[in-house]
């Protein structure tokens, strides 16, 4: 099954969970809830700056940022990176324990942690060699205005909302958490670790 990016280098898709076999992006509704939830996290990426290049020059001076060109992590928890910059989470990622953080939400923070206390990758750090895919396997892929296109349209269709579809997310949490907190946690104060309403 071959893999596609779609819009910023890094997360990966299954062709076949995203495109039709015209390929065509699929209304999202097809799409697995993994694939879609990346896919619409992305539309919301593709414009922003890179996080290291943000975390040098600030909101002040935003426009010295580069924009975005690759993305790690997990959706929520992502570290958006420009080329210049890659080599820093590369090195963080297999020298400085980042891997620990793979899968988890905190990925996003350990990393700009690290950053902010001002470690970057040695000069000259290799940057990752990208593997080319087969060019003879690949669809023609829609570039990212019309995903972004395709997204915003099946959102003002009604054919997904987004807000239900966060809503959504947030019950499973809370049901999880509600079923640790019965089945598991009978017998450990929360509340001095987490705000209460009683
Ligand atoms: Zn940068």
């Amino acid at each position: 099954m071959a893999k596609v990016s779609v819009g910023l280098r890094g997360w990966r898709f299954d062709e076949e969970d995203i495109f039709t076999g015209d390929e065509e992006l699929k209304p999202l509704d097809e799409i697995p809830d993994g694939p879609r939830e990346r896919l619409v996290r992305l539309v919301g990426l593709v414009e922003e700056p890179c996080d290291v290049c943000y975390l040098e020059h600030g909101e002040a001076e935003i426009q010295r940022c580069n924009q975005a060109e690759i993305v790690y992590g997990e959706p929520k928890g992502e570290v958006l990176l420009c080329p210049e910059h890659e080599p820093d989470l590369l090195y963080w990622f297999r020298e400085e324990g980042g891997s620990e953080h793979a899968g988890s939400l905190e990925f996003g923070d350990r990393f700009h942690e690290w950053v902010a206390a001002g470690n970057e990758a040695p000069e000259g750090y290799a940057p990752v060699e990208h593997v080319e895919e087969d060019p003879d396997g690949l669809p023609d892929l829609p570039d990212q205005q019309d995903v972004q296109e395709r997204v915003e349209q099946d959102f003002e269709g009604d054919r997904i909302d987004i807000l239900e579809l966060a809503g959504e997310s947030d019950d499973k949490q809370g049901d999880t958490e509600d079923k640790l907190s019965e089945d598991d946690l009978d017998d450990v104060d929360l509340s001095t670790d987490y705000p209460s309403n009683q």
